[in-house]
């Protein structure tokens, strides 16, 4: 009821933030997209910039242990999202960043406090310009704590694993599950065990497991959620 008043009384459309946090593999690019495309909302992939910064580092030759540089390229990384790309300093960079080699670089500079500083300012402001469905580690926990909406979305290890081996398949890379297995188990770990917004469910956050779910079930439960949440059951667009 409450809410009821707070949309009819407010002339100018409130923004929203969905903001949807798990581990590797669990399904967020997927279900965030989805979502945001149906409620015709801002789609933000915060671990796609993340990896734009472990790329920038590598071709510059910076160590991942070198905070002070690293910090420096993250603050100067000009990072732009549009749907389905990214680019780096005007460099469309989408497919650069799915190699391995980023994936571990990524979770690598991401527990540098000053990399994280400079990323979650470029990511507040984003979510200041648009209502955004936002995916990541810390979305629900630091970047936007009064989130409208948190989702921690989960699955079975061995389940997404199978998942991004479908993925890297698809795209023709040669990956061991094994392989696989063994370096998002690595990445898992440093993401949930660094100090500074290690990954983890905010208090308020809800917790869905995807393992026995299909992309559209998991979709459909979440848009009932912000549905019931946000927006009286309407849609934005
Ligand atoms: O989501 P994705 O797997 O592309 O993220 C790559 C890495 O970026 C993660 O393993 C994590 O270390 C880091 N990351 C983060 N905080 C976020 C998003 C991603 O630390 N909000």
């Amino acid at each position: 009821m409450l809410l009821l008043f707070y949309f009819l009384a407010d002339p100018k459309p409130k923004r929203i933030v969905v903001a949807i946090d798990g581990p590797a593999g669990a399904g967020k690019s997927t279900l965030a997209k989805r979502v945001a495309g149906r409620l015709g909302l801002t789609y933000i992939d915060t671990g796609a910039m993340y990896r734009a910064a472990a790329l920038w580092a590598l071709r510059q030759n910076v160590g991942w242990d070198d905070m002070h540089r690293m910090e420096q390229l993250a603050i100067a990384a000009d990072i732009e999202l549009s749907p389905g790309r990214i680019q780096l300093n005007g460099e469309d960079i989408t497919e650069a960043i799915r190699t391995p080699q980023v994936s571990s670089g990524a979770s690598k500079v991401a527990v540098i406090p000053g990399v994280r500083r400079a990323m979650v300012a470029k990511q507040r402001a984003m979510g200041e310009r648009a209502s955004v469905v936002m995916e990541g580690r810390d979305i629900g926990t630091v970047v936007f704590p009064n989130a409208d909406v948190k989702i921690f979305l989960d699955a079975d290890p061995q389940e997404r694993v199978r998942r991004r081996l479908r993925e890297s398949r698809a795209r023709g890379e040669d990956v061991s599950e094994g392989g696989l297995a063994e370096q998002m188990k690595e990445r898992d770990q440093r993401d949930s065990t660094r100090a500074d917004a290690p990954l983890a469910q905010a208090p308020d956050a809800i917790y869905l497991d995807s393992t026995r779910l299909t992309e559209e079930e998991v979709e459909e439960a979440v848009l009932k959620i912000v549905r019931s949440r946000v927006t009286n059951g309407k849609d934005f667009s």
